[in-house]
């Protein structure tokens, strides 16, 4: 479904942030990317998205790199959701409004469609009596639910997600977990994570990523019990 071939993304001199990146991502599967703090997993994930465009390489979406010239970012965007660590919903905008506001602006939804999705996404998560609140009426927990049903209310389909759970106490974050373990069924799934043990508990496969580069990729069980590198064996251990 989605390809990275011999990505780099360089933000200036020196060595690239991400370095000759290959990642192969079928539809259905749910893979977690693990690294460090600054090794470079956010800007991976951004280059995923097109909110930085790589500096060498090609990113394949069902077959069309869509780093080339002639595709149209915006109508890519659209059919990718993103959930972020601090989870980026508008202060400002009630729950609802912040569900509401890509699908009606971007997706061009009528607003009696997008609020009715809004309900059903709410109801799932758990938060419909808080349709009318705002972010900071919200725990944590909460707030990164809200910014899943709104990245959910644009029908994506594929899902990134950057470290999802690391702004979050251990009780959110199973909450969240659990969460994401529900959108395994229906969803392509792609999170970057430091939490090594989120992805032994939920993720199909694994790729260790160290200092820009995707040191090993392999089903997680694989990974973390049979590593064939080195670098991921010193890593884990
Ligand atoms: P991670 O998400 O794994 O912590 P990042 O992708 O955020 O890593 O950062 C990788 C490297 O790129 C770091 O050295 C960071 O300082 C640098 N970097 C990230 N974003 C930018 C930017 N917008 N401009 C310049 N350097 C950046
Ligand atoms: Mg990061």
């Amino acid at each position: 479904m989605i390809d990275l071939i011999d990505v780099s993304k360089s933000y200036g001199p020196g060595l690239p942030a991400v370095n000759h990146a290959n990642l192969h991502v079928d539809k259905g599967e749910f893979v977690f990317i693990v690294g460090n703090s600054g090794s470079g997993k956010s800007t991976l994930l951004r280059c995923l998205n097109m909110l930085e465009t790589p500096s060498t390489g090609e990113i394949n979406y069902h077959g069309t790199d869509i780093t080339s010239k002639n595709v149209n970012v915006p109508e890519y965007r659209s059919k990718v959701g993103m959930v972020f660590q601090n989870f980026n919903l508008f202060p400002h905008y009630t729950v609802m409004k912040n569900i509401i506001d890509a699908p009606i602006h971007v997706d061009k939804v009528s607003r009696t469609e997008a609020v009715a999705r809004a309900e059903k996404l709410l109801a799932q998560l758990g938060l419909s009596d808080k349709a009318d609140a705002y972010p900071y009426q919200l725990s944590g927990g909460q707030q990164q639910r809200v910014s899943i049903a709104r990245a959910l209310a644009l029908q994506p389909r594929i899902l990134f997600f950057d470290e999802p759970t690391s702004a979050l106490d251990p009780i959110s974050t199973l909450k969240i977990e659990d969460l994401m373990g529900e959108l395994k069924k229906n969803y392509t799934v792609v999170i970057v994570t430091h939490n090594m043990q989120q992805a032994t508990r939920i993720a199909d496969y694994t790729a260790f990523f160290l200092v820009g580069e995707v040191v090993e990729y392999a089903p997680t069980t694989d990974l973390f019990s049979h590593p064939r590198e080195k670098k991921t064996e010193d890593y884990i251990t």
